[in-house]
C-alpha cells in the first residue's frame, strides 16, 4: 500500500517508521496539511493519512476521490474536520484511531485543573521578578469539590478516575451515560445541573452540532461563580467570547485550554517571526487566571507510538478487505 501522509512533522516519523515494520506500507510524508491545493499530491496513491489540520471539506474529499483515493486513516481520534456525508457520498472509507491514550489528555486536564487552582502560573511570574512572597498566590484544595464531567466517554472516564482519587465529588453530563463512570460514583445529573453545582467543569465531549457552543453566555449564566473551567475537547464546545465575558465578570474563576475556537493558523507553528493578529487569543494569553497550552493533551510517546500503530494497521486492515475503526 501507498500511504501519503499528511501534515507529518518530524517528531512523527520514527514512531511511523518503526510501526510500519510490522505492516510494510509505503510511506511518504509531506509536512504540507491537506486543502484543495495540495490534494493534487496523492495521484498514485492507495491511502492518506490525515491529522486534525487537514481539511477533509467536501471540495477536498471530492479531489482525493477524482485522484482515486478511496481510504483516509485519520491519525486523531477526533474527526469534526471531516465531511462524514461527502465522504459516504463519495465512497470514501475514513477511520480514526479512538483510544491511543485516554489517559494523556485526561492527565493534562488534571494539569490544567491544578496550575489554575494553585495558582501556579503567578507564582512563576512572581519568581521572575525575584518576589518570594505569597500575595496573590491563595489556592484552592480540589478535596471534596464537585468535579462536573461532560461527555463521560473514554477521556471523561480517565479523567474522572484521577478527580476521584483527590477526593472530588463526580458529576456527569453525557447523552450515553457510562456504567464505568457511575461505578465509579458519578452522579448523573441534567446539563443545567451540572453547571449550577460544579466547582470545576472539564469538557471531555466531542464535537457536533449538539455540542459546539455548549458552553455559551446562558451556560456562563448559570455557572457556579468563581468556577475552574478546563477544555482539552475542541475549541467551538466553547463560545470563546462568552467566557472572555463570563472571566471578566469574575463568574467564570479560571480557565484552561488546550484547544481553542479559533487555533488554526496558530497552534502547531513558531510564530517567532511574525505576529499573532488574533485580539481574543492575545488577551486570553495574558491573562492571570488563564492558562493556555497549544494543542498538546495528546502530545506524550506512548500516544504517538499507538496513534502510528493503530493508523497504519486500520491502513492494513483495509488493503485485505477488513475495515476496523470507521467513522465514515
Ligand atoms: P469518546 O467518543 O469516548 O467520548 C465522547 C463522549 O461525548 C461520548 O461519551 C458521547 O456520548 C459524549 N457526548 C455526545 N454528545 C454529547 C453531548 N451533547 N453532551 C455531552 N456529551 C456528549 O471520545 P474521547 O476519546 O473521550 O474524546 C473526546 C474528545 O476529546 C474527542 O472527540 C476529541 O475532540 C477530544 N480530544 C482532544 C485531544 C487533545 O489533544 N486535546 C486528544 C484526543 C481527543
Amino acid at each position: 500500500m501507498k500511504v501519503l501522509i499528511y501534515s507529518a512533522q518530524e517528531h512523527e516519523k520514527p514512531f511511523f517508521e518503526k510501526a510500519n515494520e510490522s505492516f510494510g506500507c509505503e510511506l511518504s510524508y509531506v509536512s504540507e496539511s491537506l486543502s484543495r491545493d495540495s490534494a493534487d499530491l496523492v495521484k498514485g496513491v492507495d491511502a492518506v493519512c490525515c491529522f486534525v489540520l487537514d481539511k477533509l471539506d467536501a471540495g477536498v474529499l471530492e479531489a482525493l476521490a477524482k485522484n482515486g483515493v478511496r481510504f483516509i486513516a485519520l491519525r486523531s481520534a477526533g474527526y469534526d474536520h471531516v465531511d462524514l456525508k461527502a465522504a459516504e457520498r463519495l465512497k470514501i472509507i475514513v477511520t480514526n484511531v479512538p483510544t491511543y491514550s485516554p489517559s494523556a489528555v485526561a492527565e493534562h486536564a488534571v494539569m490544567l485543573v491544578l496550575t489554575l487552582a494553585r495558582k501556579f502560573l503567578s507564582s512563576q511570574k512572581h519568581f521572575e521578578k525575584n518576589n518570594y512572597s505569597l500575595v496573590g498566590l491563595l489556592g484552592k484544595g480540589l478535596k471534596g469539590l464537585a468535579v462536573g464531567v461532560v461527555g463521560t466517554g473514554n477521556i471523561g472516564l480517565s479523567f474522572a478516575h484521577i478527580m476521584k482519587g483527590f477526593g472530588c465529588q463526580l458529576l456527569g453530563y453525557d447523552p450515553y451515560p457510562s456504567d464505568a463512570c457511575k461505578a465509579l460514583g458519578m452522579k448523573y445529573v441534567e446539563f443545567d445541573e451540572l453547571l449550577r453545582l460544579s466547582d470545576i467543569i472539564s469538557l471531555h465531549c466531542l464535537l457536533n452540532e449538539n455540542t459546539r457552543h455548549i458552553i455559551n453566555a446562558k451556560a456562563v449564566e448559570k455557572m457556579k461563580k468563581g468556577v475552574i473551567l478546563v477544555n482539552t475537547s475542541r475549541g467551538a464546545v466553547v463560545d470563546t467570547k462568552a467566557v472572555m465575558d463570563g472571566l471578566d465578570s469574575k463568574k467564570i474563576g479560571c480557565f484552561g485550554l488546550d484547544v481553542y475556537e479559533f487555533e488554526k493558523g496558530i497552534f502547531f507553528r513558531d510564530h517567532d517571526d511574525n505576529h499573532i493578529q488574533d485580539k481574543l487569543f492575545l488577551k486570553l494569553r495574558e491573562m492571570d487566571n488563564v492558562v493556555v497550552t497549544g494543542h498538546q493533551a495528546f502530545f506524550t510517546e506512548e500516544a504517538l507510538r499507538n496513534i502510528a500503530r493503530t493508523s497504519l494497521e486500520n491502513i492494513f486492515k483495509y488493503s485485505q478487505g477488513k475495515i476496523q475503526n470507521r467513522v465514515a
